[in-house]
């Protein structure tokens, strides 16, 4: 892919960051089709006390506040884990065009495992979806994560 700039990097800080605030260090970036950055977030979930604080949620949240409008349609996410029927559903509903995720989630994905969301006939809009990008960082975050606090 020629100009193919990763924003995994800086979805992977905002994991980092989120494991900082003692959250599930899961990090998602919203990038425009012109290459702006529009959202930057990881996990809140405890912080928020909100179990759809998720990272990739709140990133939808934010650019979808930030540009006045409902849809991010031709636009990329990037997030490090891979997202939960939740998110995947949301990210669906938010017309998002390529969606880059890291680590698979055997637990709680809902796109490669699980209910198989982008292959459900009632999912309207899908994505182009890339996987494996910064997967070991993603899943070392992870499992570093997990180990300290023995979950
Ligand atoms: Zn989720």
């Amino acid at each position: 892919m020629t100009g193919f700039r990763s924003y995994m990097d800086l979805a992977l800080d905002q994991a980092r960051a989120a494991a900082q605030r003692g959250e599930v260090p899961v990090g998602a970036v919203i990038v425009s089709p012109e290459g702006r950055i529009v959202a930057q977030t990881g996990n809140r979930t405890r912080e928020l006390s909100d179990p759809t604080a998720h990272a990739e949620l709140l990133a939808i949240r934010a650019a979808c506040a930030a540009l006045g409008r409902e849809r991010l349609t031709g636009h990329d996410l990037y997030v490090t884990l891979e997202p939960c029927p939740m998110c995947a559903a949301a990210i669906s509903f938010a017309r998002i065009g390529r969606l880059y995720y890291g680590a698979a989630d055997p637990k709680s994905g809902g796109l490669g495992q699980g209910p198989r969301l982008y292959a459900h006939p009632q999912c309207h809009h899908v994505p182009e979806v890339y996987d494996g990008l910064g997967e070991t960082q993603s899943a070392q975050l992870l499992k570093a994560f997990f180990a300290e606090r023995r979950y």
